[in-house]
């Protein structure tokens, strides 16, 4: 078969089952897919070729014995954020270009024992830092539908390795919109899941009270599949919620869109800086909904304008705070020939930190500092408190609310926004992290220049279900979500 790139990951799971194909076939199909096409696309940090056939051979047995879970043999790709035993771990990072971690996360535990065969690691920005993924050590990824742009950040490899083709669905963490914008940016579907839900334990930690792990696929029944793995409690992390899991594949058609009240922020669709693409495809796919039976409610949002700042504040200071721990003597990185401790400090990290770090780092401690972190850090975390009151008391009144991912679509490569320009790109996805809320993306269609615009929906606490029955329902009376760059046409 040449076509298995094509295949979803039910019927991926279906065809191992029924011995169409093996996982062997399969893995090497993708191997040789990353082989031929990720010199454009520049995705994987590490390939792990020789373990994923291993592993692939191991799934073929237990698919044979009759011991498959419903992932066992499917490839999957993990962002290099995620701890991999034996396998080096970089974040993107100079930092830790030589860092083999002792243990796996469990994130990627889990994966392994449900089945599932490692490909290799992701590119993202350092330490999950940005929104193209430019900032990474290893390189600018590329955007599948436009090799001259961005696929977004930070988990810009996540989202590039599946829209090219190469893997068929992948993880991703988002902190402040990490999931879903690069999503959005490629034409994907990704899920940040309510704070809690997926386990921290082995994610090299950004902000901690904002870092979330979760899935990018095609669709949100692919998402489901992977979300059925990712999700649940762990000892290990002490701010996992111990929570029964949904079945979220079982849930797929659990929520009705007939009768749905979908929350329109007002404060959303005035925002300046928001393309008129955008906001058409947005609108469109908000009509579709609506054909299909949603209600649309006009609701106000009235701490939109605090959305940046707030995150801004509160990101690098948990950043300052958890990358202190990366001080040449540790972890990673260490400067040749100190002369003395503070210059091994000082030169470890000012040469295995990037720009982009070293700034937050600098933000961060001066926010935390004595004497200024009642007038920063305090507030902060105050105005937190009231952006989450603003969308609790909007729930009252709504089941899920709309925006945008993004106000545009993918950036050119290169285009040098200002660190102020760039951070105003993230302001529909922080407050959802600010407030530890889930949300979706899903590709609605394409701008002028064919690149692809998001629509994301916002749900209460705990409604990944929802989230994911929703999209698939909009999925089901649509094909957004099946069209391909034409990068993942080619064949190897
Ligand atoms: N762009 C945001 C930032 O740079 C979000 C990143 C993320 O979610 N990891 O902080």
């Amino acid at each position: 078969m040449t076509d298995l790139h094509r295949l979803s990951i039910r019927e991926l799971s279906e065809g191992l089952a029924n011995a169409q194909f093996s996982s062997r076939e399969l893995t090497a199909h993708y191997l040789k897919r990353i082989e031929k096409i990720d010199a454009q696309v520049k995705s994987y940090v590490t390939v792990t070729a020789e373990q994923a056939l291993a592993q692939a051979d191991a799934a073929d047995a237990a698919i044979k014995a009759g011991n498959a879970t419903a992932l066992t043999g499917i490839p999957i790709a993990h962002k290099d954020i995620f701890c991999t035993q034996g396998i080096k771990t970089t974040a993107g990072s100079k930092m830790l270009d030589n860092f083999i971690s002792p243990y796996d996360a469990t994130v990627v535990a889990k994966a392994k024992a449900a089945g599932l065969v490692t490909l290799g690691k992701v590119n993202m920005d350092e330490f999950a830092m940005g929104s193209t993924s430019e900032s990474s050590y290893f390189g600018a990824t590329k955007n599948p539908w436009a090799l001259d742009h961005v696929p977004g950040g930070s988990s810009g490899g996540s989202a590039a390795v599946v829209a090219a083709d190469l893997a068929p669905f992948a993880t991703g963490t988002d902190t402040g919109g990490s999931i879903r914008q690069p999503a959005s940016f490629c034409g994907l579907t990704g899920l940040k899941p309510t704070y809690g839900r997926v386990s921290r334990f082995g994610m090299i930690a950004y902000a901690s009270s904002l870092d979330q792990g979760g899935p990018i696929a095609r669709s949100a029944e692919d998402c489901a599949y992977l979300m059925n793995v990712m999700a649940g409690h762990d000892a290990k992390d002490s701010t996992s919620i111990n929570k029964e899991v949904d079945d979220y594949v079982a849930n797929l058609n659990g929520t009705s869109v007939k009768g749905l009240r979908i929350g329109i922020p007002k404060q959303y669709f005035n925002v300046e800086g928001l393309a008129a693409d955008v906001k058409a495809r947005v609108e469109e796919s908000l009509k579709k909904l609506e054909d299909m039976g949603a209600i649309l409610v006009k609701i106000d949002l009235n701490m939109t304008e605090s959305y940046v700042p707030t995150y801004y504040l509160i990101a690098p200071a948990e950043a300052s705070s958890n990358l202190s721990r990366y001080d040449g003597v540790r972890y990673g990185y260490r400067a040749e020939n100190p002369v003395d401790l503070m210059d091994l400090y000082k030169r470890s990290r000012s040469e295995g930190f990037g720009a982009e770090v070293q700034r937050r780092i600098l933000i961060g401690t001066y926010a935390l500092s004595a004497g200024y972190y009642d007038a920063y850090y305090v507030k902060a975390q105050k105005v937190r408190r009231l952006i989450q009151q603003d969308f609790l008391k909007a729930f009252e009144n709504v089941d899920v609310i709309a925006a945008p991912s993004a106000p545009t679509t993918a950036y050119k490569i290169g285009a040098n926004l200002s660190p102020t320009e760039m951070y105003l790109g993230d302001i529909y996805t922080l407050a959802v992290n600010l407030a530890g809320l889930p949300a979706i993306n899903a590709p609605v269609g394409f701008d002028q220049d064919h690149l692809p615009v998001g629509l994301q929906l916002i749900g209460n606490y705990w409604s990944e279900s929802q989230l994911l029955s929703v999209v698939h329902q909009y999925q089901q009376a649509t094909d957004w979500h099946t069209k391909r760059a034409a990068i993942a046409e080619e064949n190897a």
